[in-house]
């Protein structure tokens, strides 16, 4: 998500840091780099607007011009309003009430109700240690709540059956005390949607939110339909009263306008962002985070908690004190590595949060794809152990096995050899301290030791 916002900012941006000193020129002349890229992002243009003009009315006060480093100062500013448009801080999902609390889903068919009723399970479980119950009120496809079924026994949540000859009230107060009787924290009701906002679907939601009386009513709307999902946003939210939205397909959405907008229309918290497909790919909406992605300054918090949840502790740790003892850096620690990166979402999706990456070009990026690494992965499940821990015996006719054993040519098996050294060589830089001090200046509360 907004790559092409990212780059042009941070061109400006980086035009700006440079200058001693800002004039009303220079400062208009940004602020219209600024304007096109919002627009081209999709941004609203009221949003677009009042964005301008909020940080017009803030650059051309003391406070920036008169700062020491006024380009630097600006740049605050942008970040600051950037913040301020989407909501400061993340707002987390609210539930506490006497169990169960239940969360009602409504959104256009298609948007990605069903799998984010899955996804939210898997979180509520995983992160919360709450016991959810799922149910479906989509009574118009057979197929939804088959799909919802499959999920929840993918995720272990309680599945609550239904059939299309019931009412979609009568299943959700149904499902409500079964939940209650079982003693389930949370209850997510999954509800039908069509294609396009129309009367009759938003009295069925109204008809159930008046039933039910949630503790959450979550808008889920497609990022990629961009201006589009900002105004069905803005029919449901003058047709319920929302307590938030979750942004799918944010993983597909280049431009990201939808994330920036969907506040300033609804006045409604985004509180998830669908980043793909699979029941993992939830993440919370962190305003203040993304802000500085988009800046091109990365976000380094949501790496940090990603790794601390991700990484395999009791290997990091093995092989921090590995490296301390001066024993060195192996092809089966590598192979570990790359098994650890895909965890966490592979390559690409660590490179989104790095500071600078924006402006590493997309050729580079494309290089180190996950692909890649499976292949790498493959051709050291090739090598014997022997070979994992001492690389120099890597020669001829040992290249040719391991090429052939892994489904590789040697030159792929040479390639991976190089790159093993290069990694070698920083590993050694790292366990005198270079790279973790630096990450620890980077995230400030960076977990000590952690290898990568
Ligand atoms: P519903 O009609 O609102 O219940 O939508 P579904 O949950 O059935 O999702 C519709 C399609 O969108 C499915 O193919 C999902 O796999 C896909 N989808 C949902 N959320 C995301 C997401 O965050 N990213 C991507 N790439 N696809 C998603
Ligand atoms: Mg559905």
């Amino acid at each position: 998500m907004f790559e092409s916002l990212t780059e042009r900012l941070s061109r400006t941006l980086k035009t700006l840091r440079g200058q001693g000193r800002l004039t009303e020129d220079n400062i208009k002349e940004a602020l219209r780099d600024v304007r096109m890229a919002l627009l081209e992002a999709d941004v609203a243009l009221p949003v677009v607007r009042d964005f301008i003009e909020h940080v017009r009315a803030r650059a051309v006060g003391k406070d920036v011009l008169e700062s020491l480093t006024p380009g630097q100062a600006l740049i605050g500013v942008v970040r600051d309003e950037l913040v301020a448009l989407m909501g400061q801080a993340n707002e987390d999902l609210q539930l506490n009430v006497t169990p169960p609390a239940v969360v009602l889903m409504a959104g256009l068919q298609g948007s990605g109700k069903t799998t984010t009723v899955a996804k939210l399970s898997r979180f509520l479980k995983e992160r919360r240690k709450k016991t959810v119950l799922v149910a479906s009120c989509d009574i118009y496809r057979p197929a939804a709540i088959d799909q919802l079924q499959t999920l929840a026994g993918e995720v272990g949540a309680v599945f609550f059956p239904s059939t299309p000859d019931q009412d979609p009230v009568a299943i959700a107060l149904a499902a409500v005390e079964s939940a209650r009787k079982q003693f389930i924290d949370v209850v997510i009701i999954d509800t039908a949607g069509r294609l396009h906002v129309d009367t009759e679907m938003m009295a069925e939601i109204k008809r159930l939110h008046a039933a039910l009386r949630p503790v959450e009513t979550l808008f889920v709307v497609d990022g990629m339909t961009g201006q589009d999902a900002v105004n069905t946003a803005k029919a449901f939210s003058e047709a319920l009263p929302l307590t938030g939205v979750v942004l799918t397909k944010a993983d597909g959405d280049a431009r990201g306008g939808a994330a920036l907008s969907v506040r300033h229309v609804t006045g409604k918290p985004i509180k998830f962002l669908g980043m793909g497909e699979k029941t993992g790919a939830l993440e919370p909406f962190h305003p203040d985070r993304l802000a500085s992605r988009i800046l091109g300054m990365g976000d380094v918090l949501s790496l940090v908690e990603e790794a601390e949840r991700n990484l395999d502790r009791g290997k990091a740790e093995q092989l921090a004190n590995k490296l301390k003892k001066g024993k060195s850096f192996d092809l089966q620690d590598f192979r570990e590595q790359m098994q650890q990166m895909r965890q966490m979402g592979g390559l690409g999706a660590l490179m989104d949060k790095l500071p600078g990456m924006s402006n590493v070009p997309d050729a580079v990026k494309q290089q180190v794809n996950d692909k890649e690494m499976l292949r790498m992965e493959a051709i050291i499940g090739s090598m014997t152990p022997l070979e994992r821990r001492t690389p120099d015996l890597i020669k001829g006719s040992r290249k040719r096995r391991i090429a052939a054993g892994s489904g590789t040519q040697v030159q792929d098996v040479n390639r991976l050899l190089k790159q093993f050294d290069q990694m070698q060589r920083m590993m050694k830089k790292m366990s005198k301290g270079g790279l973790s001090k630096m990450l620890r200046g980077l995230g400030g509360r960076l977990p000590g030791r952690l290898p990568f």
